[in-house]
């Protein structure tokens, strides 16, 4: 249908991990413009980010488009749905709608950003308007510098950086005005991309534990900040209770900004001001992480500190199965490993206490764990999963030295006392006297017939000693240094 004359041409708006309507910058324009618009996801074949999702973020996605296209249809906007790699799809979408303008959130993979520094000459070099917005993250990790002008290592400059040379922004509300494209456009049928489980279907548990999309996402940070906010410095340690945000997934998928959440924090009132900090520093922990990829390009597949291409690890395909399945004898990972399995989500010092036994006890590589993370998490995020990774491993930039060893036990006793967490995703325990729920081969017989538990038949034994792990694992760290035993 022909435009008239005062009507600009319509602007696609290229949806990415930016699965909402508010704080959106590319959409904001569009509506500012008064073009109408062309909503676009597009599946490319190499995933949304150089990067093949995970199953979880599959089933996650596909429920997130869907939440996004509902949202966009009372404004009188069709999702697009299409496949192919973006180049392509955005020619085609151009030469049949007649759209002068493209516009999309920016995403800091290497690889995202080597693809769209180029699509944009390609674009403007065509005579189009092609226009990229900030808001995933707090701050543009290409600019925030050290004295030296280099990126940042070590997290707590970074965090002091933070407070001088970023102004975190005000969140924008959702454009009320949308205007649609007046012609038919062709979807593919989100049905048809597969992006749920087939049989047998595992996502029971992930549909009971989220609401993926932009409302969802405002209802958890609504949530948070009217409860377990207050209080979160002394509680975010304890697994067993509602005392994080869990907001990972809606912001890994941007159905929500860290703007957001950053002021809907600062403005949520009565909130100890140490409480308050905490949480704006672990929201800038992901922003270190990204500012870390962003500027080191192979950080998910190479030790950042290059001393560790030299650690000798093992190759247990047996041991890395029952850490993946639960199933090692240390009730305090195999409650973590299974929450992860039922739920997509590992509470965070749970994720440490996991990490450290995969890497040091078991002296397994941590691109072993930080692949399985990725397939199971629904907050599988391409910098905080592998800068984490390389953290715990000790290989990563500020990590944790290499000789702290935690221990699963002594963890579990001190962040999970009463044994409520282990309760809740190890049945085969649930009996068992508070005394030795975090070490059930130290329970006498009698407690453990009490219990209903018969070790190695309906709970594993340990499947590596604490302290032959330990011993072990620092020896390999020595001989990694070339340093004497
Ligand atoms: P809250 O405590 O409510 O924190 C608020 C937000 O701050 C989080 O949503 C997250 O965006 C950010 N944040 C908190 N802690 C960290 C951290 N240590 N590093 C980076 N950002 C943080 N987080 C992911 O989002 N995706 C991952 O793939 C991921 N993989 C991890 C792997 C390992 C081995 C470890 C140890 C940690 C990993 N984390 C990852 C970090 C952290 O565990 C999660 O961000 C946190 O558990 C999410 O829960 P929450 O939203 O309730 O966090």
């Amino acid at each position: 249908m022909p435009l008239k004359e005062t009507t600009p041409r319509p602007a696609i708006v290229w949806f990415r991990r930016d699965l909402r309507l508010a704080d959106n910058g590319a959409l904001a324009a569009a509506a500012a413009e008064g073009r109408p618009v062309i909503a676009l996801y597009v599946m490319e074949p190499d995933g949304p980010d150089g990067l093949a999702l995970g199953a979880a973020q599959r089933w996650w996605l596909h429920h997130s488009l869907d939440a996004l296209a509902r949202s966009l249809q009372p404004h009188g906007v069709p999702l697009v749905l299409r496949t192919g790699t973006a180049v392509d799809v955005l020619e085609a979408l151009v030469a049949q709608t007649g759209a002068e303008a493209i516009y999309w959130n920016r995403h800091y993979t290497p690889q995202r950003m080597a693809t769209d520094s180029a699509l944009k000459a390609s674009l403007i070099g065509r005579g189009l308007e092609a226009r990229s917005f900030p808001g995933a993250l707090m701050h543009e990790p290409t600019k925030v510098r050290t004295g030296t002008g280099g990126p940042f290592k070590v997290y707590t400059p970074f965090w002091r950086a933070f407070g001088t040379q970023v102004q975190v922004h005000t969140p924008q509300e959702a454009p009320a005005d949308l205007i649609g494209y007046a012609g038919s456009l062709q979807s593919d049928t989100l049905a048809d991309w597969n992006l749920l489980p087939k049989k047998p279907d595992w996502s029971g548990g992930l549909a009971d534990a989220w609401t993926p999309g932009e409302a969802g996402a405002q209802e958890r940070l609504a949530a948070f900040c009217e409860g377990p906010l207050d209080g979160y410095s002394d509680n975010r340690n304890l697994p067993d209770r509602d005392s994080t945000s869990r907001l990972s997934p809606h912001l890994a998928f941007g159905e929500i900004t860290p703007a957001q959440a950053w002021w809907a924090a600062k403005e949520a009132g009565r909130i100890p001001h140490g409480d308050l900090e905490t949480f704006q520093k672990e929201l800038v922990w992901r922003e270190f992480s990204w500012h870390l990829l962003a500027n080191f390009d192979d950080l998910k597949t190479v030790n950042f500190n290059r001393t560790f291409d030299a650690f000798p690890w093992a190759d247990d395909e047996a041991l890395l199965a029952a850490w993946e399945r639960g199933q090692t004898g240390y009730p305090i990972i195999d409650a973590g490993m299974r929450q992860l399995w039922q739920t997509g989500w590992m509470h965070n010092r749970v994720r440490m206490i996991v990490g450290s036994f995969l890497v040091k006890h078991s002296l397994i590589d941590w691109r072993h764990g930080e692949k399985w993370f990725w397939d199971t998490l629904v907050d599988a995020d391409a910098a905080s999963n592998t800068a984490s990774w390389q953290w715990v491993a000790g290989s990563g930039a500020d990590a944790a030295p290499y000789f702290r060893v935690f221990n699963p036990v002594l963890q579990g006793e001190k962040f999970d006392p009463e044994g409520r967490y282990v309760k809740l995703f190890v049945p085969e325990l649930v009996d068992l006297d508070m005394k030795y729920i975090h070490k059930p081969w130290d329970a006498p017989p009698a407690v453990l017939a009490r219990a209903g538990i018969a070790l190695g038949r309906t709970y594993p034994r340990p499947v590596v000693g604490l302290a032959e792990g330990r011993d072990k694992a620092l020896k390999a760290y020595k001989d990694m240094r070339g340093e004497a035993a």
